[in-house]
């Protein structure tokens, strides 16, 4: 299978058999729970960043659904039950990530220069076309992220309930991608200029995993690092330290070409069509491509 451009998602799926169900069209097409929630507290706070930190969080986070509901219409999903059931419950817990957002970043963001959200970006490496969009691209002019002066910060927005380890993010292929793409590609920073708003900046920058559920205070009683690293009693209610929101990478250059050779193994794997089950206990579960998937035994009615 030949792809006129591969998707940051063609590349990081745990099973490359879903990428072959969703390409072939052959998914159930339900928006979990999971999904829903992410988009819209994505949309969210991409709204904050376009629309000022000023923005009323309760109006960002109703219209951020209401772009959701025509993003999913658009590519034919439907709402899966357990979201029409839960719809109050996930805009109040999305409404209260976006108060924290504004809360606890207002002041960092505000003294960077926003190069865009949503970013769409290319890189084209061996003949094969990459392509994909970054959430949130900044210069920090002030150093308040504590990376340098003047570094280009890369920021994904993720709603998964677990945090990324670092063991995890120094081999995630989307964030790698992300990487090559600022340092060797080309990023559109300017949409009403076409083709002349394509730039490259030929910078290495620093990839954030910027995790939305931990801008939700503690529900018990915890003990863990602060952000001098101090172990620390948090109590229900306290607000989270900043490293449990942030997760960087900071990227080692001697490293291009295993990134490079990881990008160009999985390229050709799709070329030949070479999509093997990668079943998982939970994934599989709540996998839209279930239906269409090979299984060994008989279906259970
Ligand atoms: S059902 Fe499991 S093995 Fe099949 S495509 Fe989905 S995640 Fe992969």
């Amino acid at each position: 299978m030949r792809l006129a451009e591969i998707h940051s998602s063609e590349l990081t799926s745990s099973c490359l058999r879903k990428v072959y169900h969703r390409l072939a069209g052959e998914t159930t097409g339900e928006a979990t729970t999971a999904l829903y929630r992410g988009l819209v507290a994505g949309r969210a706070v991409e709204l904050v960043h376009q629309n000022g930190f000023d923005s009323d969080p309760v109006e960002t986070t109703i219209v951020a659904a209401a772009d959701t509901h025509k993003t999913l219409a658009v590519e034919g999903r439907i709402l899966s039950s357990a979201v029409e059931t839960n719809s109050q419950d996930i805009m109040a817990e999305i409404t209260q990530v976006v108060i924290a957002y504004i809360e606890r970043f207002r002041e960092m963001f505000e003294s960077c220069t926003l190069i865009g959200t949503e970013v769409p970006c290319r890189l084209t490496l061996d003949g094969f076309d990459y392509a994909s969009h970054i959430d949130l691209m900044v210069r920090d002019d002030q150093n308040v992220f504590g990376y340098g002066k003047g570094k280009l910060l890369v920021f994904d927005w993720k709603y998964r309930e677990q945090q990324p380890s670092y063991h995890y993010l120094a081999r995630n292929m989307q964030f790698s991608l992300y990487y090559l793409m600022v340092k060797k590609g080309s990023i559109m920073c300017e949409p009403s200029a076409g083709d002349m708003g394509w730039v490259e900046f030929g910078e290495e920058p620093i990839l954030i995993w910027l995790h939305l559920p931990s801008l939700k205070p503690y529900g018990r009683k915890v003990v863990s690092k602060n952000d001098r690293g101090v172990e620390t009693e948090y109590k229900r209610g306290d607000l989270r330290p900043i490293r449990s929101i942030l997760h960087s990478v900071e990227y080692n250059s001697d490293q291009d070409d295993a990134i490079e050779l990881e990008l160009r193994m999985r390229a050709k794997m799709i070329e030949n069509d070479i999509f093997p089950l990668n079943p998982d206990p939970v994934s599989c579960r709540i996998c839209d491509a279930e239906p269409f998937c090979t299984r060994f035994d008989l279906p259970q009615l």
